[in-house]
């Protein structure tokens, strides 16, 4: 069986959302930017719920996985396992009208087949519906009767107890009245994707909103490199559609927005800081904060991971787990500063040995200072539901926190350096320019979370070293930028 397909799921998807995406994949795949840390654990996460989800379907034939790339010996496969009366084919391939998929999970089911579409998501998202209507074209018109096409996805009701319970884990959504209507409409897109392809040069299409919807296109370092730092494109709290607007109308630069260009508060605090150099402080706004402080203040930051499958009795998909905190105490304004700080060992559930240090550390009275104060409630929350016997404690934790970000999200505190942002990785060079998270290892949330993952398979101890010597200095980096900061607006 020959295959000459010109178009997969995958470049089919692409040509939905940006037919210029389509052709530079094909001509100049090079042009790409690699994947970044955060979708390589996304496509860990989605290789693992994958794997996961085959065990809800005993006796289960591979077709393509884990072999060199060979679609024509895939579809032989596909075609024999079908013929000798194989139950359940795990990735079978299929071709039509030049176009390949794969199709994660296909079941007999008496003389016809029901398709199943692995997501590591916990709903049915809109753009799935072009990623199953296409797999249902092609298999439909490949003389497969389909009897469902329904999406497996991740119940993010779930809570585990014990073993992992699969049944409960994912849940089923039908697919099958969407797909058949979409058909009209898939037929169109294969055959303008045809025609893209075997166009001489590249399609004159611009930058556009479609450049990050459904999913960041992987090749925005390409067409977007004539778009400068300080863009309208990063004008806070201005909508898409505006930014696209000024844009077209050959407003690049924040510098350049008119006068008379409806700007809502946020965005205007930001533009004028930009073209103006205002800055904001609103002393009496920024002494009430100080005024409401109760020292000892403590410093608090969690490192958490969360996986998509509950690894621990009592979590849900996706649970923020924290295995890290840094803590650091001031007596007063003028006080000793001190620091206390835990790190699980991998490979264990951190939580109870995380709660007994926590509890160890903070005493009471005294706030308990956050950056972005609903992602600490959130972890206390989650760890009080879990263990009931510490939730008075970790309830009252959670009462004393006070969040750092208020006064430059409410802008009482606005300098024009920290370029219409108040995340502390925007507030604190504005700040604080002596400490910078540059000479860092590790410098963000997601790179600490996968080193945390690496701790887990990771097994030369030198290495294993120097990973949690990295994620020490980030986190207690993140408390110490934190007390910086308070000084700072001491000082005013
Ligand atoms: S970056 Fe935007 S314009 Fe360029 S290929 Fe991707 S979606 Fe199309």
């Amino acid at each position: 069986m020959d295959t000459n397909h010109l178009l997969s799921k995958t470049t089919f998807l692409r040509s939905v959302q940006c037919r210029k995406s389509l052709y530079l994949n094909r001509y100049t795949p090079d042009l790409r930017d690699p994947p970044d840390l955060s979708q390589e654990a996304v496509f860990r996460t989605g290789r693992e719920v994958h794997t996961l989800a085959r065990e809800l379907f005993p006796d289960g034939v591979e077709v393509s996985t884990g072999e060199s790339y060979d679609p024509e010996a895939w579809l032989q496969k596909t075609r024999a396992y079908m013929g000798e009366g194989v139950e359940v084919l795990f990735e079978a391939v299929f071709e039509h009208d030049q176009v390949l998929v794969i199709v994660d999970i296909l079941v007999r089911a008496g003389t016809k087949w029901k398709a199943y579409e692995v997501k590591s998501s916990t709903s049915v998202k809109e753009p799935y519906d072009w990623d199953v209507a296409v797999q249902y074209h092609i298999l439909s018109n490949s003389g497969i009767e389909l009897d469902d096409f329904s999406i497996l996805h991740i119940n993010n009701n779930y809570v585990r107890h014990g073993d992992l319970d699969l049944e409960a884990l994912f849940t089923n959504a039908s697919m099958f009245e969407v797909v058949k209507e979409m058909e009209p409409e898939v037929m169109t897109h294969i055959e303008e994707a045809k025609a893209v392809l075997a166009e001489l040069n590249v399609p004159e299409i611009d930058i556009g909103p479609y450049c990050d919807e459904p999913y960041p296109c992987d090749f925005m370092g390409y067409c977007w490199r004539h778009i400068p730092e300080g863009s309208v494109f990063n004008v806070a709290r201005m909508k898409k559609a505006h930014k696209f607007g000024l844009y077209k109308d050959g407003i690049v630069r924040i510098i350049d927005i008119p006068e008379d260009f409806p700007l809502n508060a946020t965005s205007k605090v930001h533009v004028e800081g930009e073209k103006y150099g205002r800055s904001i402080i609103d002393q009496v706004a920024l002494e009430d904060f100080l005024n409401s402080l109760e020292y000892p203040l403590y410093f608090l930051d969690f490192e958490t991971f969360n996986p998509a499958i509950p690894p621990f009795d009592g979590t849900k998909p996706y649970n923020q787990i924290p295995f890290q905190y840094s803590l650091h105490r001031k007596s007063s304004p003028d006080g000793e500063l001190s620091h206390s700080g835990f790190l699980a060992e991998s490979n264990i559930d951190p939580r109870i040995p995380l709660i007994e240090s926590l509890l160890r550390d903070i005493h009471a009275p005294g706030d308990i200072l956050a950056y972005n104060r609903p992602f600490e409630a959130r972890v206390l929350r989650d760890l009080a539901e879990a263990f009931p016997e510490s939730a008075s404690q970790l309830e009252d934790l959670s009462s004393r926190l006070v969040d750092l970000m208020e006064p430059f999200q409410k802008r009482y505190y606005y300098l024009p350096e920290m370029s219409g942002s108040y995340s502390i990785k925007a507030v604190l060079p504005a700040l604080v320019p002596e400490l910078s998270y540059e000479s860092l290892e590790i410098s963000e949330g997601t790179q600490a979370m996968e080193a945390y993952y690496q701790l887990g398979i990771e097994t030369n101890p030198r290495i294993i070293e120097r990973i949690r010597t990295d994620l020490w200095e980030y986190c207690k980096f993140d408390t110490l930028a934190m007390v910086r900061i308070l000084e700072n607006i001491e000082s005013l």
